[in-house]
């Protein structure tokens, strides 16, 4: 049987926009063969920032519970505990203090808001022609730099997620793109190679291959992951993804243990712990 690399990127119904306990995802990734998986719910924020779709801050200690109960019942499969963290610049102590909190083994860095504007939610997609979508664009990788450079993230989620709803820039945003890979690169974040592009509108992987393809001449690192919001999400697409990484020039995906990277070969990257 092929060996797949883990899943890093897992949501439950805790974050109130996902369906499904820790132990039915468990056990969906027992059943596709996986030999890892990491949960990565979304941070707690303040109220302000949609307090009906992510767990209120007394109710993560419940979720780092699920976990810990989940690697004692399914000893087989190694369970790592994860976060989404938005990047706020104007939070960034929150943040750092919220992930010392707990005993993470990563971090991923993601950006949904443009100010008060949540823009991959499908209910504010007008909001692009307003905004503009090239500035949607440009001020989107403006805040991954950010992130990147903020020494809060082991990875960058859904490098390219304007694109969710198939809005594509009419300009050239290549020193965009390229310098923000620089970023990730030069801060030695890796990239969440996330599947769940594939179950949007837009139809292809987070990053795009195009993209991609340049992080792996730069030799950035990437870690797979599904966004799984449905236990039967979990490893969505890894065969052919992880094919395809081999044809893009990957040779290998990142481990993470107690926010160390450890780099280990794509075809047994699961057997490593
Ligand atoms: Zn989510
Ligand atoms: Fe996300
Ligand atoms: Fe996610
Ligand atoms: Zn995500």
């Amino acid at each position: 049987m092929r060996i797949l690399p883990p899943d890093y990127h897992i949501h439950t119904a805790l974050c109130r926009h996902g369906e499904g306990e820790v132990a039915e995802y468990v056990e969906s990734a027992l059943a596709m063969g996986l030999q890892e998986i990491g949960f990565s719910e979304h941070i707690p924020m303040p109220q302000i920032y949609d307090p009906t779709g992510r767990m209120h801050i007394s109710e993560f200690p419940y979720y780092v519970k699920q976990i810990e109960s989940a690697r004692v019942k399914y000893p087989q499969i190694c369970i790592r505990l994860g976060l989404e963290a938005d990047y706020f610049p104007e939070h960034h102590d929150y943040i750092a203090e919220f992930i010392a909190g707990y005993a993470f083994d990563y971090v991923i860095g993601s950006v949904h808001f443009l100010g008060d504007w949540n823009f991959d939610h499908p209910d504010y997609i007008s909001r692009y022609e307003e905004y503009g979508v090239d500035a949607v664009y440009r001020d989107y990788y403006a805040l991954i730099r950010q992130a990147a450079a903020s020494s809060l993230f082991d990875s960058i989620g859904h490098f390219d997620l304007p694109k969710k709803f198939g809005h594509r820039p009419h300009g050239d945003l290549n020193d965009e793109i390229q310098s923000t890979l620089q970023a990730i690169h030069d801060h030695g974040l890796a990239l969440d190679v996330n599947t769940a592009g594939l179950r949007k509108p837009v139809g292809e992987l987070y990053p795009s291959e195009e993209i991609l393809k340049r992080a792996a001449e730069m030799g950035i690192p990437v870690m797979l992951g599904s966004d799984a919001h449905h236990p039967r999400e979990v490893g969505w697409a890894f065969a052919a993804t992880c094919s395809r990484l081999r044809e893009l020039g990957f040779t290998g995906t990142v481990q993470m243990a107690q926010r160390r990277k450890k780099t280990v070969p794509l075809h047994d990257a699961a057997v490593a712990r």
